[in-house]
């Protein structure tokens, strides 16, 4: 009996993995296709000074929806660009359709930053900063004007490599976030040798304070105070609730972002959704909305 169960289970696992397998095959096969087949867009998130709730810039999102597969989310497809290499091309996709969209907004006056996440592979591509110098120019965006979000994930890989990329990076004049800081990976101590401007706290550590009463806000605290001591801009992520926002403010964040200020929406809705902002904004969570957000 025991060595059917097993057998059985060993079966289970197996068919799970090759479908894991064909997933991800056919991920990659449809994804080799959808720039040219216009299946990408990108969403963007406001970002607001706390406070005042005044809108201060917006993050780009990634976007994928396929005919058949419907929308595949980024957590799901942007390690399978990772892995197949076709990151860079995508990348390089974002961050041109994110530089033209800032050039129009700049244009037409509104005064805000925008900011793109980065893979460590792009990061770590050759002459990845002479490639961001060379869009902005295309597009006549002052470089202070973009933000490059590195995820806290990369601060895993080599240091030296990696303070010397985002050092040439930020000669550039664009500045560096550090993305999902508080997840798990780097540390306070790696922090201070990291040439970055912004540090972005992660949504876990926002969200916290809403489950375990008291318990995560004294560590809100130390991360914001921190990032403040070493001369950084902190930026908390996730705030999806007006507890979360008090805890953040209370902290001393100067910067949020979060479903409480509105989710990412197609450039044309932003506007809208700054003027709201603009206007005093509401204190509501703003619902998702109904296609993946
Ligand atoms: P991230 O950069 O940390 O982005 C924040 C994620 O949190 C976004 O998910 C956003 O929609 C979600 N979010 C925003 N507000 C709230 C909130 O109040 N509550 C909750 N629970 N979530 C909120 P999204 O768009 O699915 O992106 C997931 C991740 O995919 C991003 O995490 C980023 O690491 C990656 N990604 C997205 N676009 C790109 C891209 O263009 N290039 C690269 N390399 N990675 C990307
Ligand atoms: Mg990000
Ligand atoms: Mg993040
Ligand atoms: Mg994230």
């Amino acid at each position: 009996y025991a060595k059917q169960r097993g057998k059985n289970r060993v079966e289970r696992y197996q068919a799970r993995y090759d479908e894991l397998l064909r997933r991800r095959g056919t991920l990659e096969n449809e994804l080799r296709h959808a720039i040219d087949r216009d299946q990408l867009r990108l969403v963007f998130q406001p970002v607001v000074a706390l406070p005042s709730m005044r809108p201060v810039g917006a993050e780009a999102l990634l976007r994928w929806r396929h005919p058949t597969l419907g929308a595949v989310r980024p957590d799901e497809f942007i390690p399978v660009a990772e892995e197949s290499g076709l990151i860079n091309r995508i990348g390089a996709w974002v961050l041109e359709q994110a530089c033209i969209q800032l050039a129009d907004w700049l244009t037409r006056g509104h005064d805000v930053w925008v900011s793109v996440n980065l893979s460590p592979k792009e990061l770590h591509s050759t002459d990845y900063a002479g490639q961001v110098a060379e869009v902005l120019e295309l597009h006549g965006v002052p470089p202070q004007r973009l933000v490059l979000e590195v995820t806290e994930h990369a601060v895993a890989t080599d240091m030296e490599e990696l303070i010397s990329r985002l050092a040439e990076l930020r000669a550039t004049g664009v500045r560096i976030a550090l993305d999902d800081f508080g997840a798990g990976y780097s540390s306070l101590g790696q922090l201070r040798t990291l040439p970055v401007d912004i540090l972005k706290i992660d949504h876990a550590l926002v969200a916290e304070p809403e489950s375990r009463t008291g318990m995560a806000a004294p560590l809100v605290d130390v991360v914001v105070r921190m990032g403040h001591r070493l001369g950084l801009e902190v930026l908390a992520e996730g705030i999806g609730t007006p507890a979360q926002r008090a805890v953040v403010e209370e902290a001393g964040c100067r910067l949020g972002q979060g479903s409480l200020f509105g989710w990412g929406v197609p450039a044309e809705h932003l506007e809208a959704q700054l003027q709201t902002l603009r206007q005093g904004g509401s204190n509501r969570p703003v619902p998702a909305p109904r296609s993946a957000p």
